[in-house]
Parts: C-alpha cells; sequence; structure tokens
C-alpha cells in the first residue's frame, strides 16, 4: 500500500470515528431501543375480576354496578342451562346395561369413569350429588374410597331408593332465565362471557367421551351463539387440576384459568399461601376468591399487593351475589370494593381473563426489529401467534432523539397517534404507545 493511499484511509477511519462519537452523545445512543411494557398502558399490574357458574345474580346486580364503572367482568358460565344449547347428557353405552353391570362387577379402574359419568344423569340432586362426591374422593386421592362410593350409589339406584330421572341438575344453580340475547348483549359492553362447561361435573372423574363433550360442546354453543371470540376461555369446574382434564381442556381451549404452564407464568390458586411478591418469575397469576367472610380490609390488601409490585396479575373469583349462588358477597360490598379498584385504575389494568393471557403472551412471542434512519425510527414485528385471536394491543416504550420536540406514529402510512408525551429516564427520551402489532409496519418522527 503507498503511504498516500494509507494517509487516505486513515484520515477516512478517524472521519468516520468523528461522526460516530458526534452521535454517540450519551442521550441518543439509545435510540430506536423499543420494548414491550409488562401490562398494558405501562401500569404496575393487573386484575381480572371472573365469576363462575352463570348465577343470575352476578348479571343483574354485580355487572350493573361493574358498568357503571366502566369495568370490565368476565363469566365463566354453564351452557347447558341457557335456552337453545345442548343441556347436557350421558355419552355411552346404554344406561340400562352399565346399571346391571353394577349389580356384577364391583368398580375398578376400567369401570370407573364410565359409572362416575352416568351417575351424574341419574336424577335430581342425588345422582349428582353421588357424582360429586366420587370427584372429590378421587381428587384427594382417596381412590378405594371413590369406587366404593360409586357401588353404593349404583346399589341405591338398583333398589329404587335413588329415583331415576332424565333431569339435568345444574351445580348450585336457581332457576335462571338467561338467555344467549343477554349474554351478546354483556359482550357488547365489554364483558367476556366464557366457558364454565355444560353442566358442572368433576371432570376428573369423567371418562374420555363424556369429558370431550363438555369441554367441545359447550365451546360449540358459545362459538354459535356469541362468535369464535369467546371460544378462548374456561374455568373447569371445581378448580380442578387434575392432569388429564388438564392435558384434556388445553386440546379445546387456548386458556385456561385453572392451569396454564407456561415458563414465565407462576400460578398460585385460590387455596394458595404462597406469597406472589416473592416470586421471581416474570409473571405470577395469584388467584383470590372472596368468600362470604371475607372482610374488605383481606379484599383491599390484595389490591395493595399488586401495587407493590410489577409482576402480579390478580384474578378475582366470585361466586354468589346477594341471594343467589355459593358464598355470596352483597351489592354493596362489590360496590365499595369496585370503587376502590376504580380508583387505583392510573395504576392497575383491569381487563378480562383472555386479554390479559393474550397480553402476556403476545408479549412473550413477539421479536422486535427497530431500524433508525433519516430521522425516523421503523419498527417490525414478527410473531408465531396467530394475529386473528391474538389481537390485544401492546404497550411499547421507544427511545427518541433528544432533539425531537414532538412525536407522531405511523402504521402503513396512516397517522394511529400525534402529539404523544415524551418522557425521560436515565437512557434518554421516551414515548409510550399503544399499538395492534399487527398493523405492519410502525414509523415513528418527529411530528414538525
Ligand atoms: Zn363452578
Amino acid at each position: 500500500m503507498q503511504k498516500s493511499e494509507l494517509i487516505k484511509k486513515t484520515m477516512t477511519i478517524l472521519f468516520i470515528g468523528l461522526i460516530l462519537l458526534s452521535c454517540n452523545n450519551s442521550q441518543d445512543q439509545h435510540v430506536g431501543q423499543t420494548t414491550v411494557s409488562k401490562w398494558q398502558g405501562n401500569k404496575k399490574s393487573a386484575v381480572s375480576i371472573t365469576y363462575d357458574d352463570g348465577i343470575i345474580t352476578q348479571f343483574t346486580v354485580a355487572r350493573p354496578i361493574m358498568n357503571k364503572l366502566n369495568l370490565p367482568a368476565t363469566f365463566f358460565v354453564l351452557t347447558g342451562k341457557v335456552y337453545g344449547s345442548e343441556e347436557g347428557r350421558f355419552i355411552g353405552r346404554s344406561k340400562d346395561d352399565i346399571i346391571r353391570e353394577t349389580d356384577l362387577i364391583k368398580t375398578n379402574a376400567d369401570n370407573f369413569f364410565e359409572r362416575a359419568s352416568l351417575i351424574g344423569f341419574t336424577g335430581p340432586n342425588q345422582g349428582l350429588m353421588a357424582h360429586s362426591n366420587a370427584g372429590s374422593l378421587f381428587e384427594s386421592g382417596k381412590i378405594t374410597e371413590a369406587y366404593k362410593s360409586i357401588d353404593e350409589a349404583y346399589k341405591k339406584l338398583r333398589n329404587g331408593n335413588l329415583k331415576d330421572t332424565d333431569e339435568v341438575v345444574y351445580h348450585d344453580n336457581p332457576q335462571d332465565t338467561t338467555s344467549w340475547d343477554d349474554l351478546r348483549k354483556y359482550t357488547a359492553e365489554g364483558h367476556e362471557i366464557a366457558s364454565h362447561s355444560i353442566t358442572h361435573p368433576r371432570m376428573a372423574v369423567l371418562d374420555e367421551a363424556n369429558l370431550l363433550y363438555e369441554l367441545e360442546q359447550s365451546k360449540m354453543d358459545i362459538s354459535k351463539h356469541l362468535g369464535e371470540e369467546f371460544t378462548f376461555s374456561v374455568e373447569c369446574p371445581y378448580g380442578t387440576e387434575n392432569e388429564r382434564v388438564m392435558e384434556y381442556a388445553r386440546s379445546v381451549y387456548p386458556a385456561l384459568r385453572n392451569r396454564m404452564p407456561e415458563t414465565y407464568l407462576d400460578e398460585f390458586n385460590r387455596s394458595s399461601d404462597q406469597d406472589p411478591g416473592a416470586s421471581e418469575n416474570e409473571y405470577v397469576q395469584w388467584q383470590r376468591g372472596p368468600l362470604t367472610n371475607s372482610s374488605m380490609d383481606l379484599m383491599k390488601s390484595w389490591i395493595d399487593k399488586c401495587l407493590a409490585n410489577d409482576n402480579i396479575w390478580l384474578v378475582l373469583v366470585f361466586h354468589g351475589v346477594d341471594n343467589f349462588g355459593w358464598e355470596p358477597k352483597t351489592a354493596e360490598e362489590l360496590q365499595d370494593y369496585f370503587t376502590f379498584i376504580k380508583e387505583k385504575e392510573n395504576d392497575l389494568w383491569v381487563a378480562t381473563f383472555a386479554d390479559v393471557t393474550k397480553y402476556i403472551k403476545q408479549r412473550q412471542n413477539i421479536d422486535i426489529i427497530s431500524d433508525v434512519e433519516d430521522g425516523s425510527i421503523s419498527l417490525t414485528f414478527l410473531s408465531d401467534l396467530d394475529p386473528t385471536i391474538y389481537n390485544v394491543p401492546l404497550t411499547f416504550k421507544t427511545y427518541v432523539p433528544g432533539s425531537w420536540k414532538s412525536v407522531k406514529v405511523k402504521s402503513n402510512d396512516k397517522e394511529i397517534t400525534t402529539g404523544l408525551e415524551i418522557n425521560k429516564d436515565d437512557r434518554g427520551n421516551y414515548i409510550i404507545f399503544n399499538v395492534s402489532p399487527l398493523q405492519g409496519k410502525i414509523v415513528i418522527s418527529a411530528s414538525v
């Protein structure tokens, strides 16, 4: 290499270095860096207010209180008791054959699930109680006792001490006139309607045919009457965490309130006394079920716990309201509690079970490509999730040049937000904005 050429090259390298240095002033070195906020709206935590069993007063008493405060709920309903749906039935061999066999063959591992499935449909209350009792024993590991309880129930049935009728009984549900038209109206108000099965069985003791029927037919009825959007979430009755049930349920519904084993999510159920604040995980789904004697102070302390941490998703599980349903809370208590939650809304993201599940999943499954050029920042999003289902707007934080006084965000040449507030932290100036990650390329620039 000639000496003059070497000097030229060295000068060029120095020159480029100078340019890089001047650009690399401490304020702007993070320009373009983009992250998704942990919770929508860049809030401290999330709360989902959920109701189980589709009890009439949840809709007529609790829902209007929430509507006035503009808070969304998730109602896990029993589709069987909504007129126009399949009301639930036993799927399988002839009932008489099964009953006859119980006189000849004792209940064992081979016939238990079939018998436990059928007994729930052998008459009002008594049959259902025999089914629930067997389920409860089975799930607490008392397998022999569960078999024995089934033998006793069928003996009563054969002797006529348990009256066999075709009536279907729904768990803890007084007469209820809620229709699909009503439920559709509630979804239009911003609430989520989700599945709590057809009849509220102990799914852990159902055989495959009946288990799938309870999951799939419930989904089909919701889809038919409310649309696919509301076939996202399910709560399998009695908060079961039975692994066999969870596997079937996960094959039918994307989101289970019972259990969603994701590496980024700890799940503390209603009976857990683990401290969600002590979890090191990215997210904790913390379920709390207010009972009749749960004090207002205790219920408010759950909200305070959320605000003192950044990783808690509080999932409240309500049942009865006023005079109806299991462990009812009064309208006055709900009014007081929901008003308290509303007052904290600057820091709390209150959203349906589906929306929070989707947000977390979308955030965990997104790659952001950021390009800084010609005075603008362009962002491209990559994700494997189905955009027709995972469509909750994400909240982004993007660093912008210190010289920008005002910022606009465009999506496919359409301005989606303008005049954004510019904030500052120790990495530089940044903006916070919400956008559905499915809107193609996002371009951020100074608005003047
Ligand atoms: Zn229930």
